[in-house]
């Protein structure tokens, strides 16, 4: 298990000046590159080939620690800061590897540790901790009403001591790969809700137990290797005591979790985008066209050098909102900016990239286009990019409401 053994992380004023490179970060970069080293690009492309999921690597993540980085260490965890948890991630991309196998636990596991009772807290979160329990999978996603989380239409009704649930749910992953899934569902219907924000409540759903009893899950083959899926839910029956928090306060649950899942995004693309301008210059080096290698031609090098730039510039805004994030200071603004910018920075240098290589950046071999397909995910899930600038123009900018 991987604990703190250096300088804790961004405990200061939102003022103070940015410290990137403390001993606590480095020492964990080096032994997270270590771990990820064990997990070449070979690996990665078979399961992309399969659709297979990355177990082996899920369980030694979990098994070293770093997926219980944000667990306090009363419940088993590490009890480190955003800052961490999101070098851990960074670094996973870096190497060629995918987070997105294993992510979400790192943020929604926030739900429980601030909401949950603390039979739930003390109940589930070491199990978490220890990874005999996995908390992979987050359902809030609806096939027709998408984005607009409030008009959702999965219903929990309470009968007594259970709530039973009917709906769908889209796109939601690695529910084949976990033990449990947060669920959210509508408990008072829009009709007799003030604000539509308020009736929508939160679950922990014992997977082993619904799937067949009032769950079904159906795999989506998409353009990634991500282990997405459809879930519906007929009677699906959940005990009261599995509710997160109080009844109808679903939502500022779900809001009150989206900064570290900004963050954390953010430091998975700048870790593709890292990665993408290491290959694309090493191959603009090597590659030797009408006498000399690309990368002498501006027509290539300039496009990279202006990738890196990109990636480094929204690396600052990534550093800025874990450290007003993990000194407890308002970060919305900071964390919406530095998943946009490092969303668009990783995309560009996916780009840059595959007009690098020519011709074999299609080809499986080189990993490029496995890494560009999965990057691309970035400018729409989980959160897409006019979603954020929607965020901005309104609550930054006080521009008149959209939506
Ligand atoms: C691989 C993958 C994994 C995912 N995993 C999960 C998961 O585990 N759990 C989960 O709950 N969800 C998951 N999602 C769902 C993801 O969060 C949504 O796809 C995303 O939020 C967009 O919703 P949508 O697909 O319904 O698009 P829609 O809401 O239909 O929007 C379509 C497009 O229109 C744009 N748009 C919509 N309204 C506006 C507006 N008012 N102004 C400007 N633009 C607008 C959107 O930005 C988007 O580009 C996943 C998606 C993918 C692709």
């Amino acid at each position: 298990m991987w604990r703190v053994t250096g300088l804790q992380a961004g405990a200061g004023p939102p003022d103070e000046i940015l410290v990137t490179n403390t001993e606590l970060h480095t020492d964990l970069r080096t032994a997270v590159r270590e771990l990820c080293a064990r997990f070449p690009d070979s690996y990665w492309r078979e399961l992309d080939a399969q659709e297979a999921y990355p177990e082996e690597f899920v369980r030694t993540l979990t098994e070293a620690g770093y997926l219980a980085a944000l667990i306090p260490e009363e419940f088993g965890g590490s009890g480190l800061g955003i800052a961490e948890a999101s070098i851990i991630l960074e670094e996973v991309n870096r190497s060629g590897g995918n987070s997105a196998a294993c992510h979400a636990q790192l943020y929604i596991m926030g739900t429980l540790l601030r909401h949950g009772s603390e039979a739930q807290r003390r109940y589930y979160l070491p199990k978490i901790a220890s990874g005999e329990l996995r908390l992979q999978a987050f359902a809030v996603t609806e096939p027709t009403t998408g984005t607009d989380t409030t008009q959702m239409k999965t219903i929990a009704v309470r009968r007594g001591d259970r709530y039973v649930v009917n709906g769908q749910k889209v796109w939601i992953s690695r529910v084949e790969h976990s033990d449990l899934m947060l669920l959210v569902a509508r408990t008072t219907p829009l009709e007799e809700v003030k604000k539509r924000s308020e009736g929508l409540s939160v679950f922990l759903v014992d997977l082993g137990e619904a799937i067949g009893n009032g769950m079904t899950v159906r795999p989506i083959r998409a353009m990634i290797n991500h282990a997405s899926t459809e879930v519906f839910f007929d009677n699906l029956e959940v005990p009261v005591e599995n509710r997160v928090g109080d009844e109808g306060q679903g939502f500022r649950y779900l809001l009150d979790g989206l900064n570290a899942e900004r963050i954390l995004i953010a430091a998975e693309c700048v870790g593709d985008g890292r990665w993408f301008v290491e290959r694309a210059s090493r191959y603009a080096r090597d590659r030797v066209v009408f006498g000399r290698p690309i990368g002498q031609n501006q027509g290539i090098q300039f496009p990279i050098a202006r990738a890196h730039v990109n990636i480094e510039a929204a690396d600052l805004m990534r550093i800025r909102a874990a450290e007003l994030f993990d000194g407890g200071h308002p970060c919305g603004a900071e964390a919406n900016m530095a998943k946009l910018l490092a969303a668009d920075a990783s995309w560009e240098a996916a780009n840059v990239t595959m007009q690098t290589y020519g011709g074999f950046g299609f080809a499986q071999e080189y990993d490029i286009e496995r890494k560009f397909r999965e990057t691309r995910l970035y400018q729409t899930a989980p959160i897409s990019t006019n979603l954020i600038l929607s965020y901005i123009g309104q609550h930054v900018l006080d521009l008149p409401r959209s939506f």
